[in-house]
């Protein structure tokens, strides 16, 4: 199925799906000029409220993606929408916004006066995002603003922002040192809450679209609550592990964002069963592994499939409390289309909630696959005895097959 064909409409979300940091993620530009040729219709809907539309759209065109300020939502007007439902006497109330320039438009849009310097603390309004000039002194204004009683409001709760070099701290740890020193809970403006996505559809003509989205628990969480499609990439912030602990399973998963231009299988992931041993059995076999437990242990087996045939298989067992994941297979004609990864993230989500926190591999082909999902390799003495002296390792993994390993994240 090939994604940019299945919709006409396309909300894409910006950190870690288009870009990171001021870096283009491979592709990404130019697959949105590419919907945009074939008559798509695109917004952009980031929890990030540091910059204003203009600025976005500035970032978009410079990159080659195209783009207008009013394809633009950000949790800047989700908090703007927000504080007009939430916040009686908006007009004139003194307003201490911890943001960017994005932020503190939406703030002033609304009517409220922007408090600067020592007034700060007499806020009655205390608005918070994603700072890359917090310091010590905007913590202690909004701190004492928040204990003197003023309405705590954030744009968004992102944990993390996905940059070049790797994971930032988000938003959402600001707001957790808010929380922390105030024990209050914020209303949140941005995903998950839905909301964002109903000023996206007003822009949209009142169409929904397939949302695009580096995290699970804000983009596909809201998409899902407005009852929009979502597919995840990985280019971002949410790796298979991430994936595999996430509280929600998104519609489709692609690599990046140049994926839904190709022609991908977008497979359903269920426990196996009697019925599919043929087909497992067939995998394992063009995979190179043995299929002779394969019955054994069907209830210890998921299989992903696409028009009802499995086409990606993998197994899992539970060793005292640690897991090992084992006869991993994709049908020849569906490897390197991402359906390798959605079986391991999809085991790797039922061993977790089997109480798995540790996973062992041993594997004689796909040590670069698997580092890709995230497991390191390990030396083989570092095994534990559970997985290394057990029969099915001993008796089918050479010696010098690398061994894996992959700590799990909580749920
Ligand atoms: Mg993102």
């Amino acid at each position: 199925m090939i994604l940019a064909q299945a919709f006409s409409r396309f909300a894409f979300d910006l950190d870690g799906v288009v870009w990171k940091g001021d870096r283009p993620i491979a592709g990404a530009p130019d697959t949105i000029r590419t919907l945009r040729d074939a008559g798509k219709r695109v917004v952009f809907v980031t929890n990030n409220s540091s910059e204003t539309a203009e600025t976005y759209a500035k970032k978009l065109a410079e990159m080659g993606a195209g783009g207008s300020p009013d394809e633009v939502v950000s949790s800047a007007d989700a908090t703007a929408r927000l504080l007009e439902r939430a916040v009686p006497g908006l007009r004139g109330r003194l307003a201490y916004v911890v943001g960017g320039e994005g932020l503190l438009n939406a703030v002033a849009s609304v009517g409220a006066r922007i408090a600067s310097g020592e007034e700060s603390k007499d806020a009655s309004l205390v608005v918070v995002g994603w700072d890359r000039g917090l310091t010590f002194d905007k913590l202690r204004l909004a701190t004492l603003a928040v204990r003197a009683g003023a309405i705590f409001v954030a744009s968004n709760t992102d944990a993390t922002y996905p940059a070049q070099e790797g994971l930032w701290p988000g938003a959402g740890a600001i707001v957790a040192a808010l929380r922390t020193s105030t024990g209050v809970e914020p209303l949140v403006a941005g995903k998950p809450d839905p909301g964002i996505f109903q000023v996206a559809r007003d822009r949209l003509g009142g169409s929904p679209a397939l949302v695009v989205g580096d995290r699970v628990e804000t983009d596909i969480m809201a998409a899902h609550a407005a009852g929009w499609p979502a597919a995840l990439v990985l280019s971002g912030a949410t790796g298979v592990p991430e994936l595999a602990a996430a509280p929600a399973w998104p519609d489709f998963v692609l690599g990046r964002l140049t994926d839904v231009l190709e022609d991908r299988p977008h497979p359903q992931v269920r426990s196996a069963a009697g019925p599919d041993l043929p087909h497992i059995a067939t995998m394992l076999h063009h995979g190179g592994l043995t299929a002779g437990a394969a019955r054994e242990r069907v209830g210890r087996t998921m299989v992903a499939e696409t028009d009802r045939k499995p086409i990606a298989t993998a197994s899992w067992e539970r060793l005292d409390g640690i897991g090992l994941l084992r006869s991993v297979a994709v049908a020849p004609e569906f490897r390197r289309a991402g359906a390798g990864t959605i079986i391991v993230a999809a085991t790797l989500k039922r061993m977790i909630e089997e109480g798995v926190g540790e996973v062992y591999l041993v594997t004689e082909h796909a040590e670069k696959f698997f580092a890709a999902c995230g497991f390191k390799t390990i030396d083989r003495e570092q095994l534990p005895d559970a997985i290394g002296k057990h029969p099915q390792v001993v008796r089918e993994c050479p010696a010098s097959a690398p061994a894996m390993y992959l700590r799990l994240p909580a749920r």
